[in-house]
């Protein structure tokens, strides 16, 4: 039977203690890659408890080098490092930008165990990406882009699967008209939305570069996608699921999800 879904360990803003911070396994059959990793060592809890192995997280993208998306990859690598270096599980494979590349070595180098930095090159590899860099991968093809982001360097994928069906994830980004290529007409489209419009002047989501669900919601319909995935959010409030909901159905006609941590969402 054919398995595809993203496995959601994380949906929080950094400020969130409620949920975990982003971080997202995309799955289909053996074929996997993770999506980011929170802010720390609660990622390791997280995969647990989504009973996901270490040997089956050896390819990671890393959208940007923010601390709720990248730390918890030095708690991956010190966990993997030993079982790595005698082969019991596969090497590791991080696709991420020249600086975060750079910042993975440096901080690895600065505070882990010499054995992880010791795998660098050798079974800790760093693909570096750019702008439009794609490539095939297990029966998908990725194809990387820049989301351009006003305040850091930071990257999305669009995983086109052996069907045809799409997968985009800007990181946590809201949708820049530059993308209407890469986006219009996806299957799935991963949004943030920061908070519900009518809390906007509680958190000002635009001051940090976030959006209301209702604007996540009206550029999901203005790209025709068919389903909506909303993450990255406050933890303020209560009923977040059937709230975020009920506010981006009224902008967005195609299907709605608002997963909590641990939550499955299939990929049909
Ligand atoms: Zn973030």
């Amino acid at each position: 039977m054919n398995q595809r879904k993203i496995i959601f360990l994380g949906t929080g803003a950094p400020d969130a203690t409620k949920y975990f911070h982003s971080s997202y396994l995309i799955q289909e059959n053996e074929t996997r890659i993770l999506v980011d990793t929170g802010g720390g060592a609660q990622i390791l809890r997280q995969l647990e408890q989504a009973n996901m192995p270490l040997k089956y997280i050896n390819h990671i993208f890393i959208t940007h080098k923010h601390t709720d998306h990248i730390l918890g990859i030095f708690w991956i690598m010190r966990m993997a490092a030993s079982k790595i270096f005698k082969d019991e599980i596969p090497p590791l494979n991080i696709y991420c930008s020249a600086e975060v590349a750079e910042i993975i070595k440096t901080i690895s180098r600065l505070l882990l165990k010499a054995k992880v930095a010791d795998l660098f090159d050798d079974k800790i590899l760093f693909h570096i990406i750019s702008d439009g860099h794609k490539t095939p991968f297990g029966d998908w093809q990725l194809a990387f882009f820049d989301t351009h982001s006003k305040k850091i360097e930071e990257y999305g994928v669009k995983i086109t699967f052996s069907d045809w069906k799409s997968f985009i994830t800007l990181g946590d980004e809201p949708y820049n008209e530059n993308l209407l290529n890469i986006c219009q007409n996806c299957d799935y489209i991963l949004h943030e939305a920061f908070c519900l419009e009518s809390d906007r002047e509680i958190f000002k989501p635009e001051k940090i570069h976030h959006s209301t669900v209702k604007e996540a919601a009206s550029f999901a319909e203005n790209l025709k996608a068919k389903n909506l995935i909303l993450y990255h959010t406050e933890d303020k409030t209560r009923d977040r699921k059937e709230l975020y909901a009920n506010e981006a159905k009224k902008f967005f006609s195609g299907k709605v999800y608002v997963p909590d941590d641990l939550e499955e969402i299939e990929i049909i």
